[in-house]
């Protein structure tokens, strides 16, 4: 009798592609480019996780997800319990699950990696979002008794939402104050509706509302009431006032008409819905030439924004080369897909206005890679004697901001680094003052959504210390 050899397990290799949009359908709209895993995708992708003993892919998210925990859910087909083990941690998950750079975090010390392509974690975390939505449900985490604490939090970006969050679970009373007429700070106003739709981040500010959590907007702080006058009503103030502050390259011609910051031209088209127009109030300019200086997400947003309104050439203008692009790979190939010019060594130099005070031209200069710099990254050099002269009708400067001004002038003893930044204490994100905590881009600088998050987490989690060393007023 002949021994039959045991079948030897075949390992399904291939991560599982995302459907989209395809690109000559998706520049004529703003809707969501990405459309997310079926069931039956999500499962399969799910099913190639190896459940490793000791997970590194945990080690890569800040905000401490039980990553494979979640993912074995998805495969046990029991969706709803996936959800509540992101929920413990991550309030935002239809939000980090489309924005998050998972290629620089869980997904790059995932150990499928190594030889092929990681668990597509981000996609899977989408999924069990998007479930939880269309399946109309809320997972509710258990909520600890009232301690009758109060706890401003200004802002309700990323960071704001998540200490809040955490907070109101832990007992306390949390209220935020916005200075814009909606939640999400960036995610609402500059992160495009393609990338990030809106009614999901409503929904996701909607849920911490449903826990309890009150929420002002219209309100500036710094303006409508200082941080000091707060804290005569409140325990303790988190500040996650973001980064706000648009750079400029500070070269001729900045101030002429149809040059905008990045922070201006998406506010316009993302907050004020200016792509609308005559319907919403607020106008954008669609011009048929754009150069969008930059190369990170905020560039390949106003670039793609650009091509959606029209625009019959965009150009993305980068000093460096494209290894050295700062944004998300897979932005840089939807831009791509998209039509966007990429002038790679490439540093304006001058913009140049015609009789009206309006741009007309850009003039720049080649470059080529040195030696590297502070960042690790090769310096651009100038090439001698290689300017020239391009035409373009708009210009969108997108090369980074600073944190916003406002709380560190109007509030007395807080340290303040020399970009600008709050300074805290890393391990608590304590500030100078002993019942100010801050995190988010505010400290950081511009930085990322799962980064303020996390600043939220390890700042609520100080501050619910703090609060239960001054005792339950409840
Ligand atoms: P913010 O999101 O800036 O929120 C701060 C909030 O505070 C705002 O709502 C603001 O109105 C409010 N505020 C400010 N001052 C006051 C005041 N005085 N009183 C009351 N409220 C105040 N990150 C990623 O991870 N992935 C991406 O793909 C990505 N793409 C991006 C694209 C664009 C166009 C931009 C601009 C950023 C992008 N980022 C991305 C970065 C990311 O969005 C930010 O790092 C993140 O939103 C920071 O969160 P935050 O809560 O610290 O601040």
């Amino acid at each position: 009798m002949s021994e039959t050899k045991p079948e030897k397990k075949i390992l399904d290799l291939a991560r599982r592609a995302m459907p989209k949009q395809t690109p000559w359908e998706r520049v004529k709209n703003f809707d969501e480019v990405a459309l997310g895993y079926p069931a039956e995708t999500a499962v399969g992708e799910a099913a190639r996780c190896l459940q490793c003993k000791k997970p590194l892919c945990n080690q890569g998210c800040p905000v401490g997800i039980d990553i494979p925990g979640f993912i074995r859910r998805i495969v046990e087909g029991d969706f709803a319990a996936g959800v509540k083990k992101i929920k413990k941690t991550n309030a935002l998950p239809a939000i980090c699950g489309r924005v998050c750079p998972q290629e620089e975090q869980c997904e790059k010390t995932c150990v499928l990696g190594n030889k092929r392509s990681p668990i597509a974690i981000g996609r899977l975390e989408r999924f069990l979002a998007d479930w939880e939505a269309a399946a109309g449900r809320t997972e509710v985490p258990d909520m600890a008794p009232k301690t009758g604490r109060k706890v401003a939090i200004v802002g309700a970006g990323p960071a704001g939402i998540t200490v809040s969050n955490d907070l109101i679970i832990l007992g306390h009373d949390v209220t935020i104050f916005e200075a814009l007429h909606e939640c999400g700070g960036v995610l609402m106003y500059g992160i495009p509706e393609f990338r990030l739709p809106k009614a999901i981040v409503n929904r996701e500010v909607d849920y911490v509302r449903s826990l309890g959590v009150k929420i002002f907007t219209d309100f500036v702080v710094g303006k409508t009431r200082t941080v000091d006058r707060l804290l005569q009503d409140f325990d303790a103030i988190f500040v996650g006032s973001g980064a706000g502050l648009p750079w400029f390259m500070e070269i001729p011609g900045e101030n002429l008409n149809g040059v905008y910051s990045a922070n201006e031209y998406l506010t316009r088209v993302n907050l004020m819905k200016g792509f609308r127009f005559p319907e919403y109030k607020t106008p954008v300019k669609r011009p048929s030439r754009v150069a969008v200086v930059g190369g990170g997400n905020v560039a390949m947003d106003s670039a793609r924004t650009a091509v959606r309104l029209g625009a019959d050439e965009v150009h993305l203008v980068y000093r460096r080369s494209k290894a050295e692009l700062p944004a998300r790979a897979e932005e840089v190939e939807n831009a791509e897909e998209e039509g966007v010019i990429f002038d790679l060594l490439t540093l304006p130099v001058r913009l140049i206005g015609d009789a009206n005070g309006w741009i007309k031209e850009m003039e720049c200069l080649r470059m080529e890679l040195g030696e590297p710099d502070a960042s690790g990254r090769r310096r651009p050099v100038p090439v001698e004697g290689s300017n020239f002269i391009a035409r373009f009708d708009a210009v969108v400067i997108a090369i980074g901001n600073s944190p916003n001004p406002l709380i560190p002038m109007t509030t007395p003893g807080l340290e303040i680094n020399k970009k600008g930044g709050i300074v805290t204490v890393p391990e608590t994100a304590q500030t100078s003052r002993p019942n100010i905590w801050a995190g988010g881009d505010i400290v950081r600088g511009a930085a990322t959504v799962i980064s303020a998050m996390g600043d939220g987490r390890v700042a609520a989690a100080s501050i619910h210390r703090y609060l239960m060393n001054l005792g339950s007023k409840a």
